[in-house]
C-alpha cells in the first residue's frame, strides 16, 4: 500500500479502504491506493496551513531555488517517471516522456515568479497621492487530479501555488498514483521546508474534505464535467477559489483546400494518441463537401487499420491500451451506440483484442456522423474516429458552436481568411490550425470554456499568479507640514 507524504514525513493513511493500481498492459496488480479519510485531510491541511506562516515570508527568489533544485532533479529521472506513467496509465514511452517534459516545463516557467508576482506602481494619480499593487500569496490550496496523465496535470498548478507563497495539498487519482510518489521523493530531495507541498490519496471523500476545509483557500480540479461541476460548486459556495478543468468533446474541421495526407495523418494522432485518452483527443471530424469527405475517409480507413496496438514499453508499438476493462467496455457501447443509430462503421477497433491481456481496443472509424447521435455528443476517451461531414464552413462552425463542451478545436486549411474566421468566431478556447493537439506550453494559460471549464483564471502560464494570490491596492500620501529633511 502506498502512502500519503504530510508535514516533510512519509505516513500511513487512515484509509479502510483501498483500491488495487491496475498495470492496463496485462491487468496485473502493481500496488494499492488507500482511499484515504477527512482525517488525513485535516493533518496535511494543519501542516500547509502552519508551513504557510514560514513560507510566505521566504522571499520569492530564494523560494524558486527549490524548484531549480527539482528541475534538475526531475531532468535526471525523466526516463524512471516515463515507465511509472507507461506502467501505470498504458500510453507510450514516447507519450510518457513527453508528457513528463511538459510538466517540467511547468516547473521552469514558475521560476519566472519574481517576474510574474510584481505589482504595479503609478506616481501622483493625484497630486502628492500614488498607487501601489501588490500580490499576496493567500495561504493553503489543494489540487485534484485525474488519471490521464499521472505526471504532468498536477505541475500545471503546484509549482506556480507555492512559488508565489503559497502552501499545497495534492491528491492525485487513485488509479495512478505511483508517479507523484517518486515526484515527492524528488520534491523531499530538494530541502523544501516540511508542510509546503503534501500528498494525500484517495477519492470522493477526500476531494470533497479539501473543498470544505476551512483553511483550504483555493482548489485546482481537473477531471470529468460532473466531478469539475462538483469541486467548483462546492468550493466557490464556501467563498474559495476554484477553477475546475472539465470534459470535452474535440472537433476537427477539415475545408477543400487542406493538405489531405498531413491533415489525416495529424488527425489521426490526435485521436488515437494516448489511446484517446487525453482531454484533447479530436473526436468528431467534420468534412466540408463530400470530395473532402471521400478523400478523408479513403485515408483515414487506411491509416487506422494499420496502427500498431500493444504494451507502451515496446517502442514498436503506436497505441497502448485504455486505463479500465470498464473503460474499454463503455467506449465498446458507444461505437455500438453509433451503428444501431445508423452510423457506418468503417473500421471495427473492437476486433481480435479480447484474447489479449490488458484492456486493449484497436482504432475504430464511424462514418456518417450526425450530430443528434449519441457519440457526437459524449466524451468517449477512447480511440475512436467519427467522421461527419457538412456542406459550408458556416455549417461546421455553427454545429461545434451548439455543443456543451469547448474545449478544444482545430481547422484543417491553408487559407489564411478561413483560419482567421476560424479564430474568431468558434466557441472552444485552445485552437489549433493544422495542429492537431493544440496543447498551451507552460508559459501560456491553458483551460477550455462551457462544460469544459468552470472558473476565471486558467491554468498555468503568467496569469495563473492571479488565482494563487490576492492583489491589495495601496493609495497613499505622505503628510509633511515642514521639509524637514
Ligand atoms: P474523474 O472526474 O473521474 O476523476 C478526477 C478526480 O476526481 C480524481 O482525482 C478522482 O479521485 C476524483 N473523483 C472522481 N469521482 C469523484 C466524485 N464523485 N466526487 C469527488 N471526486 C471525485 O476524471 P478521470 O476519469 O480521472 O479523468 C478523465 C476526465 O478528465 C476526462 O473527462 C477528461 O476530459 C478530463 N480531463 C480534462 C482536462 C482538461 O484540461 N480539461 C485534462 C485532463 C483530463
Amino acid at each position: 500500500m502506498i502512502q500519503d507524504y504530510i508535514d516533510g514525513k512519509w505516513a500511513s493513511s487512515s484509509a479502510k479502504n483501498s483500491v488495487p493500481i491496475i498495470n492496463p498492459a496485462d491487468g496485473k496488480e502493481i500496488n494499492s491506493c488507500p482511499m484515504g479519510t477527512e482525517a488525513d485531510v485535516a493533518l496535511a491541511v494543519k501542516a500547509a496551513h502552519q508551513a504557510f506562516q514560514q513560507w510566505k515570508l521566504v522571499p520569492v527568489v530564494e523560494r524558486i531555488q527549490y524548484l531549480f533544485k527539482l528541475k534538475t532533479l526531475l531532468d535526471a529521472n525523466v526516463e524512471e517517471l516515463a515507465r511509472l506513467v507507461t506502467q501505470e496509465h498504458g500510453k507510450t514511452l514516447v507519450e510518457a516522456r513527453g508528457s513528463v517534459k511538459r510538466g517540467i516545463q511547468m516547473v521552469e516557467t514558475a521560476t519566472g515568479m519574481p517576474t510574474f508576482q510584481k505589482g504595479e506602481f503609478l506616481e501622483d494619480i493625484a497630486r502628492g497621492i500614488d498607487c501601489v499593487t501588490m500580490k499576496q500569496p493567500m495561504g493553503v490550496f489543494a489540487g485534484i487530479a485525474p488519471f490521464n496523465f499521472p505526471a504532468m496535470v498536477p505541475f500545471w498548478f503546484w509549482p506556480f501555488a507555492i512559488a508565489s507563497g503559497n502552501t499545497f495539498v495534492l491528491k492525485p487519482s487513485e488509479r495512478v498514483p505511483l508517479t507523484q510518489q517518486l515526484i515527492f521523493k524528488l520534491i523531499e530531495q530538494t530541502g523544501l521546508p516540511k508542510g509546503v507541498m503534501n500528498l494525500v490519496h484517495g477519492g470522493k471523500e477526500v476531494v470533497t474534505a479539501l473543498c470544505t476545509h476551512p483553511d483550504v483557500k483555493g482548489v485546482c480540479f481537473v477531471g470529468s464535467t460532473p466531478v469539475a461541476k462538483y469541486v467548483y460548486t462546492t468550493a466557490s459556495a464556501l467563498g474559495k477559489r476554484a477553477q475546475a478543468l472539465g470534459g470535452a468533446k474535440n472537433f476537427m474541421v477539415v475545408l477543400p483546400d487542406a493538405t489531405i495526407d498531413k491533415s489525416v495523418a495529424t488527425a489521426l494522432e490526435s485521436v488515437i494518441g494516448c489511446a484517446g485518452e487525453r482531454c484533447l483527443a479530436g473526436s468528431v471530424i467534420i468534412c466540408v463537401g463530400d470530395e473532402t469527405y471521400k478523400q478523408v475517409k479513403e485515408r483515414m480507413v487506411k491509416s487506422a487499420s494499420d496502427v500498431s496496438i500493444g504494451n507502451g514499453m515496446d517502442p514498436n508499438v503506436q497505441m497502448g491500451p485504455v486505463i479500465s476493462q470498464e473503460s474499454k467496455e463503455r467506449i465498446k457501447g458507444l461505437i455500438q451506440s453509433a451503428v444501431d443509430e445508423g452510423a457506418q462503421l468503417l473500421v471495427d477497433g473492437r476486433k481480435d483484442v479480447d484474447h489479449l491481456p490488458g484492456f486493449f481496443l484497436k482504432p475504430s472509424v464511424i462514418g456518417e456522423v450526425s450530430e443528434k447521435m449519441r457519440v457526437a455528443k459524449e466524451e468517449i476517451f477512447g480511440p475512436v474516429v467519427l467522421l461527419a461531414k457538412v456542406k459550408t464552413f458556416d455549417e461546421a462552425i455553427s454545429w461545434i458552436n451548439r455543443c456543451s463542451f469547448a474545449n478544444t478545436t482545430t481547422l484543417f486549411t491553408s487559407s489564411g481568411p478561413a483560419a482567421r474566421k476560424f479564430c474568431s468566431e468558434i466557441a472552444p478556447t485552445m485552437i489549433g490550425i493544422n495542429i492537431g493537439v493544440p496543447a498551451p506550453m507552460s508559459f501560456f494559460s491553458f483551460g477550455g470554456s462551457r462544460d469544459s471549464f468552470f472558473g476565471d483564471i486558467k491554468a498555468h502560464g503568467a496569469s495563473s499568479v492571479n488565482f494563487f494570490t490576492e492583489e491589495k491596492i495601496i493609495t497613499q500620501r505622505w503628510m509633511s507640514d515642514a521639509n524637514v529633511w
